[in-house]
């Protein structure tokens, strides 16, 4: 029997740990939620650590749940029915909602104190109620198929219920400043983007391309992996960089070890910018100690020093790379991730990088470069998209 649900219940995350800024965080979260669901009627209120949505349109509510996955700040979801509160009502409901077979157990919160029974002698009376009912169940308070819960609110209704759907988890996105990613179409990176949009931050997106050597499906999977971005972060500024020219100037005038090293601080020096214009306060990579030849101390360093005022972002730096395709399967990017286009990076690889490049080396390789203005004709013919 598919039972009719009439209210979802939402339980906050970590936001319940917070002290006096904790209503900006509740208005962050509510906000997200109803830009998440602008495409459906519904009513939502909130209540100590819960919000609960209703008046929806009762064959929408798996797609409403679905959305709500993807918000931040939600440690689980519960598809409910809603009634005012009456033993008798509650009695009868549960025994009607039961699958005819299996195991179960009931448990009852009970906020509401004018209630005669205890917790515990109420769930023994729905248990007993049930089981006369549909004499094919049992109880099994270990090792139940089914959990119905009881939930006995201080304002007159009762919620019930057999799931806990877990959230994302973490706090709303926009509670936690901005940020810019560089977004490679690689596995890490989008993994790297959407951590920082579980930890609140709202995020935008930078990635350097380098036509003709790169093509336009490689530009094509970075779109796509904005569009899952988006749906964590309630949308995704991507600015796309022309890097063809930075490449090849750093090909034709710098020593071939020191490429990437080079590459990569044009990459943050650009990416600063970037940021500065648009009032984003930090800059994320998807960086992992150790994982290729420029992500070593001396590789971070000698990238980071170009740097004049915001911190570099790696929420990865400690993963090993199993751990992370196991979060990119989560969050949906792996699939995409693997496609196999080249990534700029890899296009102008040289067979010897530098390890443990010196910043002193890498700063006398760059001599023969005219930075400011190959920086600022990158940004002058960056060009916008959203998702
Ligand atoms: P990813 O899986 O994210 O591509 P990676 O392990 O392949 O990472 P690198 O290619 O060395 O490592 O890149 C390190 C980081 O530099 C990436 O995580 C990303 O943040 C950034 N990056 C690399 N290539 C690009 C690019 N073409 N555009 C934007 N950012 C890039
Ligand atoms: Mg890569």
């Amino acid at each position: 029997m598919e039972i009719e649900y009439n209210c979802i219940l939402i339980r906050e995350g970590e936001i319940f740990l917070k002290g006096k800024n904790r209503n900006q965080f509740e208005k962050q979260l509510l906000n997200n939620i109803k830009f998440k669901l602008k495409n459906y009627e519904y009513l939502i209120n909130t209540s100590r650590n819960r919000l609960y949505i209703e008046s929806f349109k009762t064959s929408y509510i798996n797609d409403i749940v679905d959305e709500l996955k993807t918000v931040f700040g939600i440690h689980s979801i519960s598809r409910c029915i809603k009634i005012k509160t009456d033993l008798e009502n509650i009695f009868s409901l549960c025994s009607s909602i039961m699958p005819t077979k299996g195991t179960f157990r009931v448990s009852v919160k009970r906020a509401d104190k004018s209630i005669k029974y205890t917790s515990i002698e109420l769930a023994k009376e729905i248990g007993g109620k049930i089981l006369l009912q549909n004499p094919g169940n049992s109880v099994d308070l270990e090792n139940f198929e089914y959990e119905l819960i009881i939930d006995i609110r201080e304002n007159g209704y009762t919620y019930i219920y057999f799931e806990k759907i877990p959230g994302g988890g973490g706090l709303p996105v926009g509670s936690s400043n901005k940020g810019l990613v560089l977004l490679s179409g690689g596995i890490d990176s989008p993994v790297a983007a959407i951590m920082m949009s579980k930890r609140g931050m709202k995020v935008e997106a930078i990635h350097f391309h380098s036509y003709p050597f790169t093509g336009e499906l490689a530009l094509k999977k970075v779109r796509d992996l904005c569009k899952i971005i988006s749906k964590y972060n309630l949308g995704i500024k991507l600015h796309i960089v022309k890097f063809t020219e930075i490449q090849q100037e750093i090909y034709k005038r710098c020593p071939k070890e020191f490429l990437i090293t080079i590459m990569r601080r044009f990459m943050m020096r650009i990416a600063e910018k970037i940021s500065l214009l648009n009032n984003l306060n930090c800059i994320i990579t998807g960086e992992s100690l150790g994982q290729v030849a420029s992500q070593t101390i001396e590789g971070i360093t000698s990238t980071d020093m170009v740097l004049s005022s915001l911190p570099v972002l790696r929420p990865l730096i400690a993963y090993d790379k199993t751990d992370t395709i196991v979060l990119a399967n989560k969050f949906n990017t792996f699939n995409l991730s693997i496609l196999p286009y080249e990534d700029c990076c890899t296009v102008f690889l040289p067979d010897n990088p530098s390890i443990h490049p010196n910043i002193f080396e890498v700063e006398k390789a760059e001599i023969g470069l005219c930075i400011e203005s190959l920086v600022q004709n990158a940004i002058e013919t960056i060009e916008i998209e959203k998702y």
